[in-house]
């Protein structure tokens, strides 16, 4: 049954993503659901992460494979973070345990949809809102050959972070440490979960790079394309965590956030 509601949300949540980016005319037809059982559907908006009108608590729950453990730093600036964006007067709890590495030389979405499944074990209930964070020991399948992808937003409430990926574009020369970098990564995932930019939270003002897609034309913003992909130093070398700014942060507060 568990295993069912799982399959279920994350069908549902690649089915969302899917009809923000293709415009589906409201008569196609979706394919019955060969699963009998009813299973509870669940679909996470970001409005739900930022007001709680729905869900007043919210677990984050991590897991990483050996050798790519978050850097203790790293969870309390996540936690800071959404302390300071969202209204969860129930509490924001993150837990993070292990898991084996599967070997793989890199992760398409359907692999990480396959990981979620296995090892995901908090879902959605009643008040409880819930997100899922996988630290994976390898690189993104769809890596191009310029840019590499540091992590991304696989589904309403799943993020990927490629843990050897963000190893190789930190703690160099010139390089940002590993905490700032994986940091960066970990809170700009975060924002897409809370709809940035136009993807589920709506634009107040007009602040969209038109050429990369759901990312903020303010190059000095968290949610700048940059921050999660090789490119990072190159548009933040100073060294510290992007923050997010205003217009991103009007439009978290405009869809009920704070
Ligand atoms: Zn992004
Ligand atoms: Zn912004």
């Amino acid at each position: 049954m568990k295993r069912s509601i799982i399959y279920t949300l994350l069908a549902l949540a690649s089915l969302s993503l899917l009809t923000t980016c293709n415009n589906h005319s409201p008569n196609d037809q979706e394919p019955e659901p060969t699963d009998t059982e009813e299973p509870q559907e669940i679909i996470v908006e970001p409005v739900d992460f930022l007001s709680e009108a729905q869900y007043d608590q919210l677990i984050v729950e991590i897991v990483y494979m050996e050798g790519f453990k978050l850097n203790a730093n790293s969870i309390y600036l996540l936690a800071s973070f959404l302390e300071e964006r969202i209204h969860k007067s129930g509490g924001i709890s993150i837990i993070s345990k292990a898991i084996p590495s599967e070997g793989k030389a890199n992760y398409a979405i359907a692999d990480l949809q396959a990981l979620e499944v296995q090892y995901r074990q908090h879902l959605p209930i009643d008040k409880t809102l819930s997100a899922w964070i996988a630290i994976v020991d390898t690189d993104y399948a769809e890596n191009k050959d310029t840019v590499k992808t540091l992590g991304i937003p696989y589904a309403t409430s799943s993020i990927a972070l490629f843990g050897k990926s963000i190893q190789e574009f930190s703690g160099g020369e010139e390089q940002p440490s590993p905490h700032v970098l994986e940091s960066s990564v970990l809170k700009h995932l975060f924002g897409h979960l809370l709809g940035l930019v136009n993807k589920g939270t709506p634009m107040l003002t007009n602040h969209l790079d038109t050429q990369h897609d759901n990312h903020c034309s303010n190059n000095f913003c968290l949610m700048h394309y940059t921050a999660a992909t090789s490119l990072f130093y190159v548009n933040f070398p100073g060294g510290n965590v992007p923050s997010l700014r205003e217009q991103c942060l009007q439009d978290l507060e405009g869809n009920g956030g704070k």
